[in-house]
């Protein structure tokens, strides 16, 4: 065999079989000429056996040859799988029709009659190699487009206007599993694979676009032969202006993994990993396709924001995994009472009267410990409180997180479209405030919205972002009310207050800013300020007047818990060159009772500096006389609204008594709050009562006036007291 140099390009070789040495002769060097290696053998044997080894790019094989004919080494060619494209060139005899026939039948490619003309040979052989080249291209295009349909599980199949399948690619059968032998030759054995909940709707667009020869595009599912199922995707040319309207090229592309992606992304977008709830996104386009539907049925939706009071406290001393777990216990109650997780379900429930109430609902989660609940075409605004009777119920048994019980206090709020209003957001938002208005006087925990609390709402809003800027300003004032001795008319003290004279709104009351500055986290720079203020006054009046008298700060109940600020208090009164005994913290009864063990370290370090503690508006809050004692308390403020019941002949006045006498029992000091009248400081002096502090003294005054108040108060009195020689001199109080 002729090797080929390993540099030049390389050289198509031919092997040439014939037994007469002069057509080997011949032949070959016709075929060198042309630029062929050249192999010759002398029969049909040796030309199988050198293919098996050797790779050639044409074959010239004669007819006759000893031991096998030109036909059997043809046909043994054509078995081989190299064999299978390779181009034969038989050499027939002159007009031997039969041999020609049968060399075709056993596979030739073409044939050289002899005597042969070598002048029309050498075209020959190039036009074989020319349309063999053609044919190894389009086999390998071929190839590449099955391999491109395979890899994107396309498949194409072609229908005539009879409906018969002329073309199916084997994408198609790899697509639906067919099997080999399966008969797949119309129509309707494609529909037969056809998913029978979507037949109806494929058989439907297909024999539509078979009509008019509109383009196709349709979603669909198919049964495969193994059972199962696949998502496809349909697509079919626009055929309207072709000149074959009763042909359609459909390709069929398996789309299962994609549609698994997007079900996959979607429940990622719209669902909660953790509870497998719907999430904010899924809820508000629910919500939004519920209003509108709503609006345009004139259906009534409620919406109700649900949640767990103090939660963040509630997992502080619980671990990662047993916080979770318990947020998807909290989750599957909320489910178990909605009874059905999913988007929606028609609930059913009878109200007191028998009647029975019915909606559709959509179980959100907000945030971890807060649910949104839609109930939609609601038969009676009644459904979202019978609704949360019943979740509610099921929160009333613990939780059982690593062997522990946990309870946990539930609160709602329910608004109403269109009631309240048809935007998405602002009902969720008007629920929302619902439920942060719930208070003692809800013992159900939940609360319909009302228009006043949005107004209430917005107003904190704007209130806040200014008390902000009077904090940083400093433009609040504090106000001084004198405390008075029943015994002998002296000021025993001041407590101060708070004052806010708002640029616009003008007088703003401690109650409604206090509450703020709480809800905003400002109640410890608020309260901090406060002190500074009254103490730096106190030091004041002490040069101005010569005489110590008592200050008493408020503490509210946030400000109790706000550790940091605490500690500042702690701090700024050691360096203080304030009499720390001179100072006294007022904190109301329930304050102290709600958290005595964490509140007891630093009331103790109060006490250890010398200050004085009071408890506030008591007869308020708990009224629990019995729990006095436990309070390292010196001071009891009786309430004003108890002072304001009284009068001679009511039981109050006898219960003012009582409690006077047991706060002497405890060896505490006894004032009346909001004192009036002349008739209710002789009561209260009756009573016992030690001090006395409301408008009969004074209002609370800004500091000039208190010092104008003082003077003239010290004259009255020393002049009341000479004439009705009451008691002795004006005590220093220390
Ligand atoms: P409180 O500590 O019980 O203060 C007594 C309240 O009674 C004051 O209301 C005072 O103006 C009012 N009052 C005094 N005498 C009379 C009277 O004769 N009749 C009537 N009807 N009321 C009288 P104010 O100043 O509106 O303060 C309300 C509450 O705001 C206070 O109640 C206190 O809890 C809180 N507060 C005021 N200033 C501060 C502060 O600096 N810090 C904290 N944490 N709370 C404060
Ligand atoms: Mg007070
Ligand atoms: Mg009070």
């Amino acid at each position: 065999m002729i090797q080929a140099a390993a540099s030049s390009p390389k050289k198509l070789k031919a092997l040439l079989a014939d037994d007469d040495a002069g057509i080997q002769l011949t032949l070959g060097a016709l075929l060198e000429q042309k630029g062929y290696v050249v192999s010759t053998v002398n029969n049909g044997i040796e030309a199988v056996e050198a293919l098996t080894h050797d790779e050639f790019d044409i074959v010239l094989l004669d007819i006759r040859m000893p031991q096998m004919d030109g036909f059997e080494a043809c046909k043994s060619i054509r078995e081989l799988e190299k064999g299978k494209n390779l181009p034969i060139l038989m050499l027939t005899g002159q007009d031997d029709t039969e041999s020609i026939k049968k060399a075709f039948e056993v596979g030739a490619t073409d044939f050289v009659a002899k005597p042969i003309s070598f002048v029309l040979l050498g075209f020959r052989i190039d036009y074989i190699m020319r349309a063999s080249n053609i044919a190894e291209e389009l086999r390998n295009s071929q190839q590449r487009s099955n391999n491109a349909q395979r890899i994107a599980d396309l498949g194409h199949i072609e229908w005539n206007a009879d409906r018969e399948i002329v073309h199916c690619s084997n994408g198609i059968r790899e697509i639906l599993l067919l099997p080999e032998q399966a008969k797949f030759t119309h129509f309707d054995h494609f529909i037969d694979c056809v998913h029978p909940d979507d037949k109806d709707r494929v058989v439907a667009s297909i024999s539509q676009s078979l009509l008019n020869g509109n383009a196709l595009n349709l979603e669909h599912r198919v049964v495969r032969s193994d059972g199962s199922v696949r998502f496809v995707l349909q697509i079919s040319e626009d055929r309207l202006g072709s000149k074959k309207p009763d042909r359609m090229v459909v390709t069929l592309q398996d789309i299962t993994d994609r549609i698994d992606t997007e079900k996959k992304l979607h429940e990622l977008a719209y669902y909660d990993d953790l509870t497998g709830l719907p999430n904010r996104s899924l809820l508000i386009q629910h919500l939004d396709r519920t209003l509108k539907s709503a609006l345009r049925y004139q259906t009534t939706t409620a919406v109700i924001v649900f949640g767990v009071e103090k939660f963040d406290k509630l997992v502080e001393s619980l671990d990662h995994d047993s916080a979770e777990n318990l947020i998807k216990m909290i989750a599957e109650r909320v489910k178990n009472s909605c009874r059905e997780s999913d988007l929606l379900s028609r609930e059913s429930v009878g109200n007191q009267a028998g009647e029975n109430i019915s909606y559709h609902q959509l179980t959100a989660k907000l945030r971890n410990d807060e649910f949104v609940i839609v109930l939609s075409e609601v038969s009676s605004p009644q459904a979202a409180s019978m609704f949360l009777h019943r979740l509610m119920e099921q929160f009333e048994q613990a939780f059982r997180v690593n062997d522990r019980k946990i309870y946990v206090k539930t609160t709602a709020g329910i608004s109403l479209a269109p009631l309240d209003g048809n935007s998405t957001n602002q009902l969720i938002k008007f629920a929302e405030i619902a439920k942060g208005s719930v208070n003692n006087e809800n013992p159900e925990g939940f609360r319909y919205f009302k228009r006043e609390l949005n107004d209430q709402v917005t107003r904190n809003f704007s209130l806040a972002h200014d008390l902000r800027k009077a904090l940083q300003q400093e433009t609040l004032e504090v106000y001084y009310q004198p405390k008075v001795s029943l015994l002998d008319n002296t000021l025993v003290g001041v407590e101060a207050l708070c004052r806010w004279n708002h640029p616009t709104l003008g007088e703003i009351s401690p109650t409604e800013f206090i509450a703020i500055a709480e809800d905003e986290g400002l109640i410890g720079e608020l309260g901090g300020w406060v002190l500074r203020t009254a103490c730096n006054q106190l030091l004041k009046w002490k040069t101005e007047f010569d005489y110590d008298f008592g200050v008493s700060i408020n503490i509210s109940p946030k400000q109790l818990l706000d550790e940091q600020a605490m500690k500042r208090i702690v701090d700024y009164i050691s360096a203080s060159p304030i009499n720390n005994e001179i100072i006294e913290f007022e904190l109301t009864e329930s304050t102290l009772l709600a958290n005595f063990e964490s509140s007891l370290n630093i009331l103790n370090q109060f006490i250890k500096m010398g200050c004085g503690l009071a408890i506030d508006d008591f007869g308020t809050g708990y009224s629990s006389l019995s729990y006095l004692g436990k309070l390292p308390a010196k001071t009891l403020k009786i309430d004003k609204s108890f002072i304001h019941s009284i009068d001679p002949n009511n039981q109050y006045t006898a219960i003012v008594s009582g409690i006077v006498k047991l706060a002497h029992s405890l060896g505490m000091t006894v004032i009346a709050e909001g004192v009036e009248t002349d008739v209710q400081k002789a009561i209260l002096a009756r009573a016992h009562c030690d001090e006395i502090q409301g408008s009969l003294a004074s209002l609370p005054l800004s500091p000039q006036d208190f010092a104008n108040w003082l003077n003239s108060w010290e004259v009255r009195r020393m002049d009341a007291d000479s004439k009705n020689k009451i008691r002795g001199p004006i005590t220093k109080w220390h």
